[in-house]
Formats: C-alpha cells, structure tokens, sequence
C-alpha cells in the first residue's frame, strides 16, 4: 500500500451551535477540528490507510487538541510542526436567512516549512494538495510548490484539490485560479466542487470545464455533484457516478471524505496505469467514494463523521 502524503490546512473551526445569530450574537460555538487538508488525511486512515499529515499548529492548547485528534484518526503525526503563532482559527455562523457569516484568523497554518530531508521518503508514494489556505501565502504557500517539484521529481501520483473558500478570497479571485493553474497542469488527479470547476475554467457546462481541465493536463477529472453523485472524466471520457440516498444534516467534510476515499483505493492498487485503462475500475472507485462522501453527510461535524472501513462496506 503507497503512503499518502496530505498537505496544508488545519485549524479549529468555532460553529455556532444556534441557527440565526451572526458572529457578534452568537451565544456559544462548538469546537471542531478541521482544515481540508486534515480531514483527507483523517478519511484515509480511518479507512485503513497510511496517511501522512503535513502542516503546522501552535504550541497552544487548541494546537495540542488538532494533534491529538488527527493520531486518534490513527494519521502519522511525526512530520507535523508546531510554531509560535497561535493556531489558526475559523468562527462561523448561520444567521437565518440562509446567510454564513465568518471570520478567519489566519495563525500557524501559514508557518508550515519545507523540508528537504523528506525528499527519499516520496518515491513511489502518493501526494495530496488541498490548496484552501495554502495558496494565501506565507511559508505554506512556498513548501507548496516545493513539494509539487519534488513529488514529480519522485514520481509520486498527484492529486489537487482547490478547496476554494469564496469568504477568504473576495475580490481575488482571479489570483486563485493563476495559482491554481500549475497544480492542476500536472495534478493526474484533480477533484472539484460544480462551483470551483466553474470558476476555475470560467465555463457554466460541467463537460467543458472538464474538457478545460484535460487540456491544461489533468488525466483524471471529478466534479462532486452533492447528491446527484460525481462527474468523472478520464481524458475526456465522461460519465455521471451516482450517489446513495441519505437524509443529509451536514454536508461539512463530504467532498474530503470523497477524494479520501478515492486516494485510498489508489494507494491500493499495484499498478496505476489500471487506472486509464479500465474505465469500470475507476467508475466503482467513484461509486464507494461517493458512498463515504453521502454517509460523512449523515452526522455532524468533519472528521467524527467519516465512515470507517466497516460502516462503508455495503
Ligand atoms: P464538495 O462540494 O465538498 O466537493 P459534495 O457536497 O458534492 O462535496 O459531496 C461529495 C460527494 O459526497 C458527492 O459527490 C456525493 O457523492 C456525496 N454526497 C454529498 N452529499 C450527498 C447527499 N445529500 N446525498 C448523497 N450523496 C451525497
């Protein structure tokens, strides 16, 4: 089994735990650990696999709870850092009207450093970028691209997930999509929401924007349609993946319990080239990935949600 290195956002997300107050009335909030990149690598190894987390929190109490929660998961911690900064926070609210409100401290995050000496660990293994915050920035942004070098370099398979949050980049979001562009140039894999896949090829047909995407270079193509399923498209070849019916309370964690679950059985196979060759395979491993994503939807929160190995058989 090839070990997934996940890079990027971690942080504790404060959730307003009553609908229909904006930040400034909100009476209490519940504290989640959180970050896209950080629920993949928890997706991956609740389902059995080695999963390796990269990023950075602070040597503060909220810092030590995202520690301990991503080893709970049974994630391989040991490459994680801790920086001075305080651990970045998220605070959001439903104010009723079908309205978030929202505001993000950006802390040690940001701090995460390259390391050069990981270089002989990556051969052959598997690399997830889960842009979110790591395009704000910072040291993160620049280990970033870093390992996106050194994964090619390694042969690693590739996989990018944009993980576009409108709130944090207002105004900006033509600097998000040129910072995209490279990722998912060389990316075999590169996994969008209907939103992002439209903003990112500037297309409103899901089908051209895939066809956008394999021509900057992405082999592999899914677009997650919540429950209508995932658009899969593999050089062009497209088809629609059903989900399962569920009854829904959140949906927070679902497109990371997707592409988790995806990366999972990847890192299982002997031969990636099985990949391009047997449409059937990779259309049943979107089929179980859809089914990880539609039960994360089931319960709340992120990480408590996702389905372990057992809850996901059928
Ligand atoms: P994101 O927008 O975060 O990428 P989605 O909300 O589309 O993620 O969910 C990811 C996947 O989870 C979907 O492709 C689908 O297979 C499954 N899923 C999500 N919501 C539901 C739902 N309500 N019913 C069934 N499946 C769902």
């Amino acid at each position: 089994m090839k070990k997934v290195f996940c890079i990027g956002e971690i942080l504790i997300d404060f959730v307003a735990e009553k609908e229909g107050f904006d930040l400034s009335t909100a009476p209490a909030f519940t504290k989640k650990a959180g970050g896209a990149a950080a629920n993949v690598a928890c997706a991956i190894a609740k389902l059995g696999g080695k999963a390796i987390f990269l990023g950075c929190v602070g040597n503060d109490p909220f810092g030590a709870f995202l520690v301990k929660t991503l080893k709970t998961e049974g994630v391989d911690i040991s490459l994680m850092q801790r920086a001075d900064t305080f651990t970045t926070l998220a605070f959001v609210s439903l104010t009723g009207q079908g309205e978030r409100d929202f505001v993000f401290c950006r802390g040690a995050d940001r701090e995460f450093n390259y390391e050069l000496s990981l270089r002989k660990s990556l051969q052959g293994n598997m690399l997830h970028l889960g842009a979110a915050t790591a395009l704000l920035g910072g040291p993160l942004e620049k280990a970033y691209g870093k390992y996106l070098f050194d994964g090619l370099t390694a042969e690693m398979f590739i996989s990018f997930d944009p993980n576009f949050r409108g709130d944090l980049w207002k105004g900006e979001e033509g600097t998000f999509i040129k910072k995209c562009i490279p990722f998912i140039e060389r990316a075999q894999l590169c996994k969008f929401s209907q939103e992002e896949a439209q903003l990112l090829s500037g297309k409103t047909d899901l089908e051209a924007a895939c066809d956008h995407f394999h021509d900057l270079g992405s082999g592999i193509v899914t677009v997650t349609l919540g429950q209508q399923g995932t658009l899969l498209s593999i050089w062009g070849k497209k088809r629609v993946v059903p989900s399962i019916p569920v009854k829904a309370v959140d949906t927070t964690g679902a497109g990371d319990a997707f592409i988790g679950c995806l990366l999972h059985q990847i890192s299982q196979l002997g031969r990636l080239g099985a990949l391009y060759d047997d449409t059937e395979l990779l259309g049943a491993m979107v089929s179980r990935a859809n089914r990880a994503g539609a039960i994360t939807t089931t319960a709340y929160g992120a990480i408590a949600a996702l389905p372990t190995r057992e809850r996901l058989e059928p």
